[in-house]
């Protein structure tokens, strides 16, 4: 599939057409961004950490019965996935409180939260993407009302996918982001990427920071940790 021109960049990815309308590729960046792309900075290797594991991630929630936009991975950092037309709102997952939550509601940090909680915020840099209810996502027209039951089902689905895979590699999936797209026909697949820039992961024995947290609070390492990721990942994930 040859990669033709780029249509668009974001902080994390670029994407670019391909000889296929309803074909793009994603090429992951060494860029690291937080507090909406107030701190920047640049690791080497860090895109191709984030493909190889989001590639895993994306298979394993495929075979587990959600629809995805890969394809497949073509090279270190090159995804190769169906087009599909964004729907502009980050979908939250939540097990235990940290971040924003506790920041907001004043709810303690690290408690484990009675049920996965999933919220919806804006994808929209300019307004440093603010929290939403369906009802403001609706009456914005950014999904229709069943189509934001089908996000909170298949954000769930994804969450009960994930957190027993990571507890097998003692890892806390603290909470996560996705995104989905609209097929053709109008499906709802996962798009965008899972990994260590749009997850918390605490190692169970240490309760160490494994994701970008690191980055996010100076705490260093972040290249190591995103390696002891991928190193779990894969040795669960052949
Ligand atoms: N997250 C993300 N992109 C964003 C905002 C949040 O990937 O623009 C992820 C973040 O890594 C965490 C989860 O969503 O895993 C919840 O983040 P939170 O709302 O606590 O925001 P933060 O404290 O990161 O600003």
């Amino acid at each position: 599939m040859n990669k033709k021109e780029q249509i668009y960049e974001g902080k994390g990815k670029k994407l670019f057409a391909t000889d296929d309308a309803a074909t793009l590729i994603a090429e992951f960046k060494d860029d690291l961004t937080a507090f909406n792309a107030q701190k920047k900075a640049q690791e080497k290797g860090k895109g191709a950490l984030n493909a190889a594991i989001s590639a895993k991630l994306f298979r394993l929630i495929e075979l587990n019965g959600v629809s995805t936009h890969l394809i497949k991975r073509l090279d270190e950092t090159n995804h190769l996935i169906k087009k599909t037309q964004i729907i502009p709102i980050e979908v939250v997952v939540r097990n235990i409180a940290t971040g924003s939550l506790t920041k907001r509601l004043g709810i303690a940090e690290g408690v484990k939260l009675p049920f996965a909680l999933v919220e919806f915020y804006y994808k929209n840099d300019n307004l440093g993407d603010p929290i939403l209810n369906d009802e403001h996502a609706v009456l914005m027209k950014l999904a229709s009302e069943n189509e934001l039951k089908t996000l909170k089902e298949l954000a769930r689905k994804i969450n009960d996918i994930l957190r027993p895979f990571f507890e097998s590699i003692q890892l806390k999936l603290v909470d996560f982001k996705v995104e989905f797209g609209r097929d053709q026909s109008g499906r709802i697949l996962l798009a965008d990427e899972i990994g260590p820039d749009s997850c918390r992961f605490w190692d169970a024995n240490s309760g160490e920071k494994l994701d970008k947290d690191r980055f996010r609070q100076d705490l260093g390492g972040v290249k190591a940790a995103y390696e002891e990721v991928l190193r779990r990942v894969e040795g669960a994930l052949k």
